[in-house]
């Protein structure tokens, strides 16, 4: 299975959402080891995906240092 950069795109944003076959995952792999283009858009997809799914919040607030 070969996939085009649109079907490759497609697969990235429907992993975020979803686990994908292992087919599917497989060829996705291939595919981002031969095409730069690609591989860039996945660690922007990462990327997004972190930004926002793991807020940290604020700093928890442990009251003022003792002295
Ligand atoms: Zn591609």
């Amino acid at each position: 299975m070969k996939l085009s950069c649109k079907e490759a795109s497609r697969l990235m944003s429907e992993g975020q959402d979803r686990d994908l076959a292992f087919g599917q995952r497989a060829a996705l792999r291939l595919h981002l080891m031969i095409c730069t283009a690609c591989s860039r858009v996945k660690t922007q997809f990462a990327f997004l995906h972190r930004a926002a799914g793991e807020y940290p919040g604020p700093e928890p607030d442990d009251g003022p240092p003792k002295s």
